[in-house]
């Protein structure tokens, strides 16, 4: 398939916000695409070569990239720098700069998805002391042979940038209307892709197999499921109110959610967001086979940081310190664990996520046995406001967080936040009611104690219309001297050259970041603001949201993407949830 076809239906949809146009598009596309790489244009379609849960990444930097565009043009890096920074788009220099080159030559050969897949897939397994030059010679190669659009699509693919704004829902209409005729099935697909994590291998299987496929669609194993989540409550009496007579509470335990999947004594791990966090757990991986009575299982369980001594769950920063890429070993003596199991996907073949949360819990009791590192996260039956009251006593004095409470006669609902699974942490009992994850986008340098770190971070909501990413505050306290270190070496990392554009900010910064760390803050209130994005014109004309005295509370949310922080909705709800709590005061 011609990449042309590709890289004038990225164009397409780059150019429309509107969400019908886009799907529009995208069956054009499928219907233009043969099966055998359907899967392959799916990837393509969401910037990456592989679904996230292999880890495969690109790794091309921006220097890199101008450094092979320079190569491919034969004009100087500086120049195409001066043209990137008139452009703030990379692939929109790459394209002024190229149609400048096709003046005077002429392209060869026609490139083709295939060849530049493969490349990709090249460029990515590349290692060592040689990579670079290599992936500047696969990609200079690619962009001899590239019409100015095309290298423009190349290069955005290569580096992240590329800006569709298709979600993984439009996708899934899509490949519904093209191959089965109708956006009505699109329920399967979702089904199919909560199962899989892999949103190609289902365009393929519906591609080749069509609907029935898509209906037969299974677990496999080491192919991560995507997590249920919960939806919050803040009080015990909203709890019952939501729950009904009969419900069960977990301790909602601090630490991060692993995602087990065993065959015999292959163990791998996946995270919330469905990462291989395998290497950071070799304690899990080497003692699950002999706790497990089954020869196949996919389990749930947050691993937890705790003290050796007294047995006493630590909080979750503590777990971050395993976060590192040397000297794994020492860090697991260092912070020791319990892994805390609550809930059983798949066992022998069979999937479980259509039993109910009693007849699951059952099972994970029956065939994961406790010792000293591995425990049922502690659960009970509770049938009033009173045992709810008192449960999450008990939780909070043990080091949790809160409850999670569950029904008992409810199916395990991959991939969706719903009310079957509700959380009550002690912090939604406050004034503000909850934490905010925020996506740090900027940065200003220290002075004093904070010279040559980064002082004060700029922070954004996420803004779910229009896939940006809105500017809420600026954050300086709550940073001990290791946290400033720990941000430093991670932000730098970051650090672009021009304002990313899907950062909505009218601020200044010091320092541009790539928006991708997510950072938990807390804050007094939320107020009205003139200058800050979040929520603009929602409450007030000209006028958006922003967070007064916030505080970083420690914790680096890794887990998580920048799409998953706190977006506007939610920002909206807690202001409108914070008037509500004073003008009840005020009747009080
Ligand atoms: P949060 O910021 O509260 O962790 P989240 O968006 O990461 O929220 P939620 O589904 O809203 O995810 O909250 C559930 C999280 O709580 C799970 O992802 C898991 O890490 C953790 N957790 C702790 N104890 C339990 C438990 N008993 N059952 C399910 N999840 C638990």
């Amino acid at each position: 398939m011609k990449f042309s076809i590709l890289a004038e239906s990225l164009n397409k949809m780059e150019s429309t916000t509107k969400r019908l146009e886009l799907t529009q598009y995208l069956v054009e596309l499928f219907e233009n695409t043969p099966q055998d790489i359907i899967s392959r244009i799916v990837y393509l379609l969401q910037g990456k070569i592989r679904p996230d849960f292999e880890g495969i990444e690109l790794g091309v930097a921006e220097k890199l990239a101008i450094k092979a565009i320079s190569k491919s043009s034969g004009i100087t890096t500086k120049k195409i720098e001066e043209e990137y920074r008139k452009s703030g788009d990379l692939g929109q220099a790459a394209t002024i700069i190229l149609e400048q080159k096709t003046q005077t030559t002429f392209l060869v050969e026609n490139i083709t998805v295939e060849r530049v897949y493969e490349t990709l897939f090249k460029i990515a397994r590349l290692e060592g002391s040689r990579s670079q030059d290599m992936k500047m010679k696969y990609i200079s190669s690619l962009l001899n042979d590239a019409t100015p659009l095309e290298a423009s699509y190349l290069l955005k693919i290569l580096l992240g940038t590329l800006r569709l704004g298709v979600a993984e829902n439009t996708v899934m209409d899509a490949l519904a209307i093209a191959y089965s005729g109708t956006k009505e099935n699109r329920k399967a697909l979702e089904h199919a892709y909560n199962v899989s994590s892999d949103l190609g291998k289902v365009a393929e299987t519906i591609a080749s197999k069509g609907l029935k496929g898509i209906e037969q669609f299974e677990i496999v194993l080491f192919n991560p499921i995507r997590p249920m989540l919960a939806d919050r409550v803040k009080s015990e009496e909203e709890s019952i109110e939501k729950m009904g007579i009969e419900f069960a509470a977990e301790y909602k335990l601090d630490g991060e959610r692993v995602q087990v999947h065993v065959d015999g004594k292959k163990v791998v791990l996946f995270s919330r967001s469905l990462e291989n966090i395998s290497k950071y757990y070799p304690d899990i991986i080497e003692n699950i086979p002999q706790a497990v009575e089954a020869d196949q299982v996919i389990l749930e369980a947050e691993a937890v940081a705790i003290n050796e001594n007294s047995g006493e769950f630590l909080p979750f920063q503590e777990l971050m310190h395993r976060r590192r890429k040397y000297k794994i070993e020492k860090a697991v003596t260092q912070y020791p664990i319990t892994v805390n199991f609550f809930d059983v996907l798949y066992c022998n073949g069979k999937s479980y996520l259509d039993k109910d949360y009693i007849g699951r819990r059952r099972l994970l009791e029956k065939i994961v046995k406790e010792d000293n590192f591995v425990k049922h996260v502690p659960m009970t039956i509770v049938k009033s406001q009173n045992e709810v009251e008192d449960f999450l006593e008990n939780s909070i004095n043990s080091g949790c967080e809160g409850l999670m409470l569950k029904m008992t006669d409810k199916p395990y609902q991959a991939g969706s936040r719903g009310n079957y699974w509700l959380k009550l942490k002690r912090e939604y009992r406050n004034e503000l009611g909850d934490s905010l994850d925020l996506v740090v986008i900027g940065a200003y340098f220290g002075k004093g104690r904070r010279t040559g770190r980064y002082g004060t971070l700029l922070l954004a909501s996420y803004d779910e219309d229009t896939d940006t990413f809105t500017s809420i505050c600026k954050v300086g306290t709550g940073f001990t001297d290791e946290y400033l270190d720990q941000l430093y070496q991670i932000l730098s990392d970051k650090v672009t050259i021009k304002k990313n554009p899907r950062i909505n900010s009218e601020m200044e910064a010091n320092v541009w970041f790539e928006p991708e760390l997510v950072i938990e803050v807390v804050a007094s209130e939320i107020t009205l603001s003139p200058i800050h994005k979040a929520a603009r014109d929602v409450m007030r004309k000209d006028t958006g949201l922003a967070l007064r005295f916030p505080k970083f509370t420690g914790k680096i949310r890794v887990e998580k993407f920048a799409e998953d922080a706190s977006t506007n909705e939610e920002v909206i709800t807690l202001y409108k949830g914070q008037k509500k709590i004073a003008h009840d005061k005020s009747l009080m």
